[in-house]
């Protein structure tokens, strides 16, 4: 037999992949890669699920990326967001519905997830577990191996494919019964916390927000959200301020033809800027001087900062002379 076991990168998915393999089941880990997940530095592949993948299971990890299907998530979810921009409930019906897809093509006949019961608060009480398995038209195909014990029985328990009583009744929010399983299997270096991705997190969430309201949502926009300081300054633009060294590398990679790049002159200590938008001579102005606010000035009084926009349209490179701006004013531009 053969199941898709779907890895979030936690604990929770490995487990249950591992509970479902010792039993004799042939296991095929997926991960679905949505935008609101982590930044990965530069765009360097990240191996670290994979190889945590590869070393507690044996499987190479498959990664499918759904961005695209995930964006309309946020602007209308059938189920409602969690306690920030979290569409879990939905998020799950899609990831799982395009694993459903994926069965036949995969000879696999049933899929696995690591949802324990009650361990949170949106998506993983009763009532959405079980919405979660008749939206994606999976009923009796899903299987919990963690919290098995506590729902009806599945295909998989009922054909003999595992074994009901080598599952688990694990329930609520507590994450003891996870850590001593993964001692029992030997899992070690597993990641600490089973948090979710940006979208339960309240400031990226505000910031998805302001694009939504924008009328800017779209990939591009979200990757740059996950980085700096940012700053609107009009319906149409906005000015992000890198945080430290690492980020403005980040800016520098990230700048679109149509962007304009904001640096300190040689010999002045300050971030990167990108701007993003339509810039007229008050917005270019307006920027140097938030960047000014972030340079190190030592006794100077203004920072001398080096513009330029990517596609040349502008000649380059620009220079100005700005004064830090207030920090009232710039309060009202921060999101
Ligand atoms: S936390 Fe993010 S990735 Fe996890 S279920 Fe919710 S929306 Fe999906």
């Amino acid at each position: 037999m053969k199941a898709i076991t779907l890895i979030s990168g936690g604990l929770d998915s490995i487990l249950a992949a591992k509970v479902v393999k010792d039993q004799g089941v042939e296991v095929i880990p997926l991960n679905f890669k949505i935008p609101f997940c982590q930044r990965k530095k530069n765009a360097q592949p990240d191996n670290t699920m994979s190889s945590f993948v590869k070393n507690n299971l044996g499987e190479e990890l498959r990664c499918m990326d759904i961005s695209k299907d995930f964006m309309e998530l946020v602007l209308n979810p059938k189920h409602g967001f969690g306690s920030n921009m979290n569409p879990c409930i939905d998020c799950k019906i899609t990831m799982l519905k395009k694993a459903k897809e994926l069965l036949g093509e995969w000879n696999a006949q049933f899929i696995v997830t690591g949802e324990v019961l009650g361990q949170r608060p949106m998506s993983q009480h009763r009532r959405a577990l079980q919405v979660i398995e008749k939206d994606s038209a999976l009923e009796g195909l899903l299987l919990r191996p963690l919290s098995a014990k506590l729902f009806p029985e599945t295909v998989p328990e009922k054909e003999l494919w595992v074994r009901r009583e080598e599952l688990f009744n694990f329930n609520g929010r507590s994450r003891r019964p996870q850590i001593n399983l993964a001692r029992k299997l030997g899992i070690s270096d597993y990641p600490n916390s089973a948090g979710g991705c940006l979208l339960t997190d309240l400031q990226f969430s505000n910031r998805l927000r302001d694009l939504i309201i924008h009328r800017q949502l779209n990939i591009e926009n979200v990757e740059l959200l996950k980085i700096g300081r940012h700053f609107r300054l009009s319906a149409s633009t906005k000015l992000i301020v890198g945080r430290n060294e690492i980020e403005n590398k980040e800016l520098e990679y990230l700048v679109k033809e149509t962007d304009y790049l904001f640096i300190p002159d040689q010999d002045l200590a300050g971030p990167a800027c990108l701007g993003r938008g339509e810039f007229n001579d008050q917005l270019v102005e307006l920027s140097c001087q938030i960047m000014s606010r972030y340079c190190d000035l030592n006794d100077a009084k203004r920072a001398r900062i080096i513009y330029y926009r990517k596609d040349n349209s502008v000649t380059t490179p620009c220079v100005a002379e700005a004064f830090p701006i207030c920090e009232g004013k710039l309060d009202s531009l921060r999101l």
